[in-house]
Formats: C-alpha cells, structure tokens, sequence
C-alpha cells in the first residue's frame, strides 16, 4: 500500500478531495479505459519488480483531467513504494527539491505535476538526480568554492504536464517511457460513471449513466463532478435515483449541452464566429474577449473543441470549423473562406 508519505500538495482538506481520493483506483486492473497506457505501464512495472530496480521515469502528458496523477498513484501503488507529490510551481528554489530528493527511499516514486513549471535552475539540479541518482551540492562560495557529490538511492520520478511542447528538451530525454493520456471513449466514460456511483451507493439507472458520461468531455473528472451535481439534484428534486429524465434535467440547469459544452466553450466558439467572422483569431484576442486566461482557454477548453472538429489551431490563429456553427445554429458562410486557408497551408 502506498504511504502517500509526505505529502506536498493535493492534501484533500475538502470534501470533494476526499471523495476523490477514495474513488481513486488503487491498482492497473481498477483502471478503467486507456488500455495502451495500462498494457505498456504493466510491463514496465512486471520487468522492474522482476529485476528489483526502481521503474524508469514515466512522463505523463495531456489535457487535465484524465488521469496523470491517478496512474502516478498506481504506479507507486503496484511497485509497493511511497509516493511524494508536489508541483512545478511549488519547487521554487534548488534547494526545495533538494530537501525533497535527499528524504527519497529507495524505489520511491516523486510525482511532479505540472513539471514544465519548473524554474531552470531546480531543473539543473533534477538532471543528474534522474541521470545518475546523484545531487551535485556547492560548498562554499566564490574561487573557493567546491562541488561535493551526493549519492542518492535509486527512485523513480513521474512528471504530469498538459503542454508537452513546454518541457525542456533536456528534461525530456530524461524520461525513459512517455504516455500521452487522451480523451475517454463512451463505453469507457460509463464504466467509470457505473463504479463510483456504486462506490457512492448512488441508485442511478443505465440511462442515467449514459447522460452523465455523454455530456462529461470524456473526461473522468468531469463525470465525478457532473455526477456530484446530478445527485444533488435527484436528492432535492426527484426521489433521489438518477434516472435518465432526472440527469437530463439537472445537466441543463447547469448548462452543459448534450455534448457536455459549457458556458466557456460556447462563449470561445461565439466570440470567434460572431466577433472575428469565424476566424483565424489569436487566443490572447478570444481570451480577452471573454475575460478567461489564455492558458485556461489553451488546456482546458481547446483539447476539447478540437477533438469534436469545432476548432482549429493555425498558425494565423483560431478558426471556427463548420460544425461548429452547425451545433450552435448558426448559419455558415465561410466555406470559401476556410477553403482558400487551409489551401494556403495554413
Ligand atoms: P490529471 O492528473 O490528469 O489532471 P487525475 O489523475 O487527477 O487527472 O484524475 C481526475 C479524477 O478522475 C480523479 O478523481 C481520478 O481518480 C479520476 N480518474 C482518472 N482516470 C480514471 C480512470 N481511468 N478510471 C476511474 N477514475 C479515474
């Protein structure tokens, strides 16, 4: 069983943190979906129990939501070893991970979320950690100064980050297995709809798991979220079963379309389509448009958009794909448009 010694973030103080730590799945085989991740991490795992070594550092990559710090979990689980978790942008100085890496047992997993956030000079420090499980450590300062070389015990770091494209290329290299998580297929997104409604003792109906799993983006925080909601609902509203009709009702009051878009989404489609004549348009001008943050638009909103063809990113900016202004009714006149720019290459 995993300690979840030490750790640095992700305490789970609220209500909801607890709920989610306790439907967290333990194990590969609790895992439900992403089976090409589960089939290559479960011969990493076998090979470096069988061999007694610390498994290779795995890099996870991909919109939040769908699993990263999960599989961290699991993996730590599965290797019976402690886990300590921080975050990119709470290692601020070298010697913050320092401290962090000179308290690593051996075999134990350091789980670095949001590991492109790391500041370059902690990142010179991670390099021979990860290399070499070795900690170059200045003694003193000036033309007297000195390197002493720590050893450190074999460990295992798993990074999770939504921009691949932001890691060091250094930093990068230093992983030995890259999964990238993507989004959720339906079968998979009522499984995981199906097991924690069992978990809550939520009576739920297969219909209602369907409607809750359709409108969740294929991703599995969002169902934890939209069935939280949709409980509530059933609670104060019907007889406490979420039922197909009862679902359906408590996702509109919340505003989340039959394909789980919110207020967000559509707002990012419209600005484009009603302000910037369907595009190409820079995130920067759609975010303050619409008074989001450009990073949220770009990893929480966008993977989205662009896996249901709504969106598309060109090197000239955002374009508002015909099916887009199909789902939002709106009549389309672009073609020749959007023609003539992705003939252009762009
Ligand atoms: P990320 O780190 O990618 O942002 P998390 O690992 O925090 O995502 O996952 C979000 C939530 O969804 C967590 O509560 C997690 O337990 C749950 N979850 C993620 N993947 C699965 C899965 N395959 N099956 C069941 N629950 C999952």
């Amino acid at each position: 069983m995993t300690g979840d010694r030490g750790r640095l973030v992700g305490g789970g103080a609220r209500p909801e943190d607890r709920m989610d730590h306790a439907l967290r799945p333990r194990t590969l085989d609790e895992v439900i979906g992403q089976e090409r991740v589960k089939a290559n991490l479960s011969i990493l795992i076998e090979a470096a129990k069988a061999r007694g070594e610390a498994v290779d550092h795995v890099l996870f990559y991909g919109p939040p939501g769908l699993g990263k710090t999960m599989f961290s979990h699991v993996i730590a689980n599965e290797m019976g070893v402690n886990i300590r978790v921080t975050a990119g942008p709470a290692i601020e100085r070298p010697g913050d991970l320092a401290a962090i890496l000179t308290h690593l047992r051996r075999g134990d997993v350091l789980f670095i979320d949001e590991i492109h956030r790391l500041g370059r000079a902690v990142e010179e420090i991670l390099y021979p950690a990860m290399e070499d499980f070795a900690l170059d450590i200045v003694i003193g300062k000036g033309p007297g100064a000195r390197s002493v070389r720590l050893n450190l015990p074999r460990f295992t770091v798993v990074g999770a980050t939504t921009r691949l494209a932001l890691l060091s290329a250094p930093l990068r290299a230093r992983f030995g297995a890259v999964y990238r998580l993507d989004f959720y297929d339906l079968g998979a997104m009522e499984e995981i709809v199906r097991r924690a409604a069992g978990l809550l003792g939520v009576p739920i109906e297969p219909d209602g798991i369907a409607e809750i799993a359709r409108r969740a983006r294929g991703t599995p925080r969002v169902a934890l979220r939209l069935l939280r909601r949709v409980r509530d609902y059933a609670q104060v509203r019907a007889d406490g079963v979420i039922t197909g009709r009862v679902a359906s009702e408590a996702l509109d009051l919340l505003d989340i379309d039959p394909l789980g878009l919110d207020d967000v989404d559509r707002r990012v489609l419209r600005t484009i389509i009603e302000k910037f004549g369907g595009g190409p348009v820079g995130l920067e001008t759609i975010a303050a448009s619409i008074s989001e943050e450009p990073d949220t638009i770009m990893d929480v909103y966008e993977p989205y958009l662009i896996q249901l063809g709504f969106l598309a990113r060109t090197p000239r900016g955002r374009i508002a794909t015909k099916l887009a202004y199909e789902h939002l009714n709106i009549p389309y006149e672009g073609e020749e448009q959007q023609r003539s720019l992705f003939d252009e290459g762009v």
